[in-house]
């Protein structure tokens, strides 16, 4: 499995898909670029997102806040005092890791020897541990099962220590001299744009609760470890929405969007026993619920999607701290003729990371196949099967050689369909390895323009999954495509 993960890896690279941040500079450790068709690709993923929000519900609208906001904003979240992971160090490599992490790599290991019920009882304590903020116990936990560092191969351990996940940095130039009264940070969710616009939207979209704000944007967090390629990264991209419900019918909409947003991986392509829910033990200082969608990436199930029951803790704390009512009041609400419609609604959350779903999309639709051709010759390609609803490119157009009028009529079948879909366009090399360049872009069809079709006005369409090809007519190209790529 790792293989492939490093197959996967270079393939993103070779088909310009993902590149290492400033390469020429030998990179930025866990940032990277998004090439021309990975950017298409992520993008294809968000407006698939955006869409299923906003256009087919009612009653969610999308925003796009600032990255930027007041300090107070991260002091009344919680992030200031709470955002933040235990890590520890290693005195002789000097290597640190997050607390969580390193325990968890043991516990694989156990698993891996076959000492299942060693694994589940460190995974317990560890839970049990962390969610008292108990840091002895965990240097404690780590010492008993005498955890070593991986490079160093010592269990020689630094005490644990908060670390704080959120990057700062300085607004203008600081006219009283302290630093501090300038200081603002880098959001580390989007979620917090929605909860201090949530009645701006509400009033100017007259929304009715329940309501939903959906938002898509750049988080950063400053990962103790930032590893396995886009998995963890310090700046990524955040898919949330919050969902305004009435007090006390939080868990009803908890369970519909859990079902709901699982539902909807699905509908990207991503088989089912590849994806599961883990409960929370450990709840985020804000939560009742919380449920992560895991996927199963090349190096084992990992969280893809988070579902948390945020309560009115946001919009209660942002109201304390701004001193600005943040209630919703609904008139037409009334129990013995008085008005009851007037409360701090509560919120479930729906938070997806855009890169983690892409490395699902790109995990999912990779595939190094090799067959026996019927001459009993050996064959083999890359494929990516990205459904083609999300594809970058929709269409390759093939003219099979590069004279006799053929490019001049791939170029008109090009201008009719570029204005509806992504369409590629290529006349060099033979059309076998057009083929299979297309395959390893993911491209769901090719349309080669042959002699033929200067006599019979039909070209050949090449399926990518199957691989078939079938003759069709040159006119029905357009709404052929229309009709599979929706
Ligand atoms: P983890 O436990 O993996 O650190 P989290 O529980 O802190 O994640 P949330 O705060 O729930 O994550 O964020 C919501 C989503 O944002 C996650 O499900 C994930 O898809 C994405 N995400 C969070 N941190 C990162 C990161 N460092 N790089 C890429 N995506 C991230």
């Amino acid at each position: 499995e790792q293989n492939n993960f490093s197959e996967i890896i270079a393939h993103c690279k070779e088909y310009g898909y993902i590149f290492p941040s400033s390469e020429i500079y030998d990179g930025l450790s866990a940032v990277y670029d998004y090439g021309q068709n990975g950017a298409q690709l992520k993008k294809n993923i968000r407006d698939y997102w955006w869409k299923s929000m906003t256009q087919l519900h009612e009653n969610i609208v999308g925003i796009d806040a600032a990255i930027f906001m007041h300090p107070l904003t991260w002091k009344a979240s919680g992030h200031v005092d709470n955002f933040s992971d235990p890590m520890i160090d290693n005195k002789d490599s000097k290597k640190r890791y997050r607390v969580d992490h390193l325990i968890e790599s043991h516990a694989e290991k156990l698993a891996f020897e076959g000492k299942k019920e060693e694994e589940f009882a460190l995974l317990k304590s560890m839970d049990e541990l962390l969610s008292k903020d108990d840091f002895g116990g965990l240097k404690n936990l780590i010492e008993q099962n005498k955890i070593k560092c991986e490079v160093s191969g010592t269990a020689n351990w630094t005490d644990i220590r908060q670390f704080n996940l959120m990057f700062s940095t300085e607004f203008g130039s600081s006219v009283s001299g302290n630093e501090e009264d300038n200081k603002v940070y880098l959001r580390p969710e989007t979620a917090q744009g929605i909860f201090v616009n949530f009645l701006n939207v509400q009033k100017t979209g007259r929304m009715k609760i329940p309501f939903g704000i959906a938002q898509t944007g750049k988080a950063f967090r400053n990962e103790i470890v930032a590893r396995q390629f886009i998995f963890r990264m310090r700046e990524f991209e955040q898919m949330e929405m919050q969902f305004f419900v009435k007090p006390g019918t939080e868990m009803e909409w908890y369970n519909y969007w859990k079902t709901e947003r699982l539902k909807w991986h699905e509908s990207l392509g991503i088989p089912a026993e590849k994806l599961r829910y883990h409960d929370h033990v450990k709840l985020a200082h804000y939560a009742n619920a919380a449920v992560d969608i895991e996927f199963e990436f090349p190096f084992g199930f990992k969280e893809l999607e988070g579902i948390h029951s945020r309560t009115d803790f946001d919009l209660k704390q942002h109201q304390e701290l701004s001193k600005k009512k943040l209630q919703y009041f609904d008139n037409d609400l009334k129990e013995d003729g008085k008005p009851i419609g007037n409360y701090i609604p509560y919120v479930v959350e729906t938070s997806v990371g855009l890169d983690r779903l892409f490395l699902t999309v790109i995990s999912v639709a990779y595939a190094n196949e090799k067959w026996t051709k019927e001459d009993g010759t050996e064959d083999s390609r890359v494929v990516l099967r990205i459904p083609a609803k999300i594809a970058p490119y929709k269409l390759a157009i093939l003219p099979l050689v590069k004279k006799d009028g053929l490019p001049e009529i791939a170029k008109q079948l090009m201008n009719e369909c570029k204005q509806s879909f992504h369409t590629f366009y290529e006349e060099k090399d033979s059309i076998g390895k057009r083929y299979r360049r297309m395959d390893a872009i993911g491209t769901p069809f090719c349309v080669t323009i042959d002699h033929q079709t200067k006599e019979d006005n039909t070209v050949t369409i090449r399926y990518r999954d199957t691989m078939m090809q079938e003759r069709i007519s040159l006119a029905e190209v357009k709404s052929i495509l229309m009709e599979k790529i929706n």
